[in-house]
């Protein structure tokens, strides 16, 4: 694929993670910095969100938050951002997020994290849109989650093939070169998506 100008980062509200996942976020916003990519995130100050967004920021880097109204004290909308975007959704939140990114990266994270990786996925088991989605095995953190991938495709509820809908990478250090190797998408993303 073309080099990427924007990587929407999923990860977790949560810092009481292990100590190589908030690493995994702070390494992943100074790669952005330095390869000059934006990075598209949720908007918040806390967790790995707001490590990666600090860290891409201290480094120079582009960083657009997008967070709806009613999450901007909950998840404490950072005010330091080049842009932060405040919407009236979660809907919102999401479909903007997808239409600013070229790429998808998914570090460690709860519930948020896997609505949020699972929606790109299903959008492109859908043909809605060909983006690249690469899960950051950080530790073996998605070990359990693709173990469920793959018992959902031997018990005959998705397709083999539904295994290039995502990508998983070691760490940070392979991320870029995934993307590198991934397909140009063919699919133009639509203008609406909901
Ligand atoms: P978590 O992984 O649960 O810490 O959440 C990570 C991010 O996902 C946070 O910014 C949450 O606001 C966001 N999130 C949580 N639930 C949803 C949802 N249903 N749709 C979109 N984003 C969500």
């Amino acid at each position: 694929m073309a080099s990427i100008k924007s990587l929407c980062v999923y990860c977790g509200t949560s810092s009481r993670g292990s100590p190589s996942h908030l690493a995994a976020a702070e390494r992943l916003g100074v790669t952005l910095a330095a390869r000059g990519v934006t990075l598209i995130y949720g908007g918040g100050m806390i967790g790995l969100m707001g490590i990666c967004a600090d860290a891409a920021l201290k480094a120079g880097g582009k960083v657009i938050g997008v967070i709806p109204k009613h999450l901007d004290d909950l998840e404490v909308g950072h005010r330091g951002l080049t842009e932060l975007i405040v919407c009236t959704s979660m809907h919102i939140r999401k479909e903007r997020m997808f239409h600013l990114s070229d790429a998808f990266a998914v570090l460690p994270g709860g519930y948020g994290t896997l609505d949020e990786v699972f929606e790109m996925i299903t959008w492109r088991q859908l043909g809605l849109h060909d983006k690249p989605i690469l899960l950051v095995d950080v530790d073996g953190y998605w070990k359990p989650l693709t173990a469920l991938l793959d018992h959902v495709i031997a018990e005959n509820y998705a397709k083999p093939e539904t295994r290039r809908l995502y990508t998983v990478v070691d760490g940070v250090e392979n991320l870029f070169d995934a993307l590198a190797h991934a397909p140009q998408p063919k699919v133009e993303p639509k203008e609406k998506l909901m």
